[in-house]
């Protein structure tokens, strides 16, 4: 593994997909492209797609507001939106994960679509590779600390912990190796709920590539899905894409990026993303599976690439729960790369990433 000290001037002019502020917006900019920034699944979506050069002509010739180029950033707010009233959330009564959850303990189990039977089954392998790191069996402890709700929330002074008995007592009830999967039908032990916060965002990224596979008229794209980042085809200009990674210590600015040509997917999962501070101590949303307490493996955040969104997301996720060296011995079991900051902001990565991440010093 490499090892960098940290640098504290950092890149900032490529963040274009890190930054911004919330609310539906589309904007045809001068260079051709199309800017959206939205909201789905509990986070920031933002979209730059550029058309091929004979659509772009095209739409500039009919001069409508709603072009091409708006069309696709509206599917591939369709697709996430979709993903998550149907497969993933555990809130929405629409999604297979709650009626999934709801069959908790029935005997006569449930049955799954060949969707989420895959999901299951990939979910599964990254857990085995972990040795129980990734564990999407996780729902009930998740709940019991609820960070996701509390995190940004103005009256943190009222979040209480969990105590330690309640934290082994929802432990107890899971374990990836409990789900029973036999055909399409899945037998859930009736301690057990599922949580695939961990990777909705990384299948999104998936699917929004076969989106942009079966659209020809997108040349080049670039979708960020809260921490996850989808890279597609090729600029206008021919120049690489830059995806910023957060510098954890000061979100709003980055310790350097990635460069990168065609189809990728970048995760990062980090203690900054949603926690809560009691006491001066940090109670951040990835829980350590062997604890049931936030991870705490001298990490701050992990970024991984891969071309697969799945595994980028499940990886950053797994490897924050591991810490550096077993994480960069999972990422690369997975031919994935992968940079690791640690809390005191020294930063880490596997041999191969070396060729794609730029250690960049700009001030904020
Ligand atoms: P990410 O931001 O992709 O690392 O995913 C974090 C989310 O995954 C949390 O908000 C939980 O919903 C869920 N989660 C927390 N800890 C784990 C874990 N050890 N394995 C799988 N999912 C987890
Ligand atoms: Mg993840």
């Amino acid at each position: 593994m490499k090892k960098y000290r940290k640098f504290y001037v950092i890149f900032l002019s490529g963040m274009l997909l890190c930054l911004g502020g919330c609310g539906r917006k589309a904007d045809r900019m001068g260079d051709s492209a199309v800017h959206s920034m939205d909201t789905a699944m509990g986070t920031m979506v933002q979209q730059t797609i550029y058309l091929q050069d004979t659509q772009e002509k095209a739409d500039q010739a009919d001069g409508e507001g709603q072009s091409q180029s708006g069309a696709v950033t509206d599917d591939v707010m369709e697709v996430i939106r979709r993903l998550e009233e149907e497969l993933l959330s555990w809130r929405l009564e629409t999604s297979e994960v709650y009626a999934i959850n709801e069959s908790a303990g029935d005997p006569e189990g449930i049955l799954v679509s060949p969707q989420m039977k895959q999901l299951l089954t990939r979910c599964r392998e990254v857990s085995e590779a972990s040795s129980g790191a990734f564990d999407i069996t996780m729902g009930r402890v998740v709940r019991l600390w609820n960070l996701d709700a509390w995190a940004g929330a103005d009256n943190q002074l009222d979040y209480r912990l969990p105590g330690e008995e309640e934290i082994l007592s929802c432990l107890s009830g899971t374990g990836y190796e409990k789900l029973d999967l036999q055909e399409n039908r899945l037998y859930l032990p009736s301690d057990l709920q599922l949580d695939l916060g961990a990777v909705g965002k990384g299948i999104a990224l998936d699917e929004i590539q076969e989106t942009f596979s079966q659209k020809q008229e997108v040349a080049g794209a670039i979708v960020s899905v809260g921490g996850s980042v989808l890279t597609y085809g090729t600029k206008p200009d021919g120049t690489s894409w830059r995806v910023a990674v957060t510098d954890p210590q000061n979100t709003a600015a980055g310790i350097g990026y990635l460069e990168l040509s065609g189809q990728w997917c970048v995760s990062t999962s980090g203690t900054y993303e949603r926690f809560v501070e009691v006491n001066g101590v940090r109670y951040h949303h990835i829980i350590d599976p062997s604890t049931g307490h936030p991870a705490d493996s001298g990490l701050d955040s992990v970024t991984v690439l891969t071309k697969d969104g799945f595994l980028s997301d499940a990886l950053s996720t797994a490897c924050l729960v591991l810490g550096k060296e077993e994480g960069g011995r999972l990422a690369q079991a997975f031919q994935a790369e992968a940079i690791f900051v640690d809390h005191e902001g020294n930063v880490t990565m596997t041999e191969g990433m070396g060729q794609y991440f730029h250690l960049s010093k700009v001030e904020k």
